[in-house]
C-alpha cells in the first residue's frame, strides 16, 4: 500500500527523470574522457593481441623452425601448418595458415613459441572484402611481421620484464 502510494507520488513529480537530469548536469562540465575515434586513439598495451604476424631475423631468415607448437596449443584450430626440409636441410613450414574467423585472440600461439616468430601485433583496423580473405597465409604473415616489425621490437622490449 504505502510502497505503491510513493511509487505513484515518484511517477507524478517526475522524481526519477530529476535525479537523471542531475547526474546529467554534474558530468556536463567536467573534464571528458570521450576518445574521438578514429582521429583520436586510445593507448594500447604492449601485450595488445590484434593482427597476427610471423616474424623473422636481422638477416632476413624466418624465425619459424615449424615445431607445429601454436598449432598444437590453439583452442579454436584456427591454424593450420604443413611441414618439410629445405634443401639446406633445415625444418620450415611450407604451409602456415592462420583462419582469423576460427581465432578468438587468446595469445596462446605467441606464448606458446619458442623462437618468438608468431605473434600479435597492436594492428587492430582491418577488414575483409573478398571471400578467403580472412585465411592469412603464410606469405601474408610475413609480410604483416616485416611491416610492423620495428612497433613489435618495442612492444616486445616493453613487456620483457614482466615475462
Ligand atoms: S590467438 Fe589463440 S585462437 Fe588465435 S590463432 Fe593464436 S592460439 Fe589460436
Ligand atoms: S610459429 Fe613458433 S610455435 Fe608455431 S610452428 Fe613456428 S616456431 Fe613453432
Amino acid at each position: 500500500m504505502w510502497q505503491a502510494a510513493r511509487d505513484y507520488l515518484k511517477s507524478l513529480f517526475l522524481i526519477e527523470l530529476f535525479k537523471g537530469l542531475a547526474l546529467t548536469g554534474r558530468y556536463l562540465f567536467q573534464r571528458k574522457f570521450t576518445v574521438q575515434y578514429p582521429e583520436e586513439k586510445a593507448p594500447l598495451s604492449p601485450r595488445f593481441r590484434g593482427l597476427h604476424a610471423l616474424r623473422r631475423y636481422p638477416n632476413g631468415e624466418e624465425r619459424c623452425i615449424a615445431c607445429k607448437l601454436c598449432e598444437a596449443v590453439c583452442p579454436a584450430l584456427a591454424i593450420t601448418i604443413e611441414a618439410g626440409p629445405r634443401p639446406d636441410g633445415s625444418r620450415r613450414t611450407t604451409r602456415y595458415e592462420i583462419d582469423l574467423f576460427k581465432c578468438i585472440y587468446c595469445g596462446f600461439c605467441e606464448e606458446s613459441c619458442p623462437v618468438d616468430s608468431i605473434v600479435e601485433t597492436n594492428v587492430y583496423e582491418y577488414h575483409f572484402e573478398r571471400r578467403g580473405e580472412h585465411v592469412l597465409t603464410k606469405e601474408m604473415l610475413l609480410a604483416i611481421g616485416d611491416k610492423y616489425e620495428a612497433e613489435i621490437e618495442i612492444a616486445r622490449a616493453a613487456d620483457a620484464p614482466y615475462r
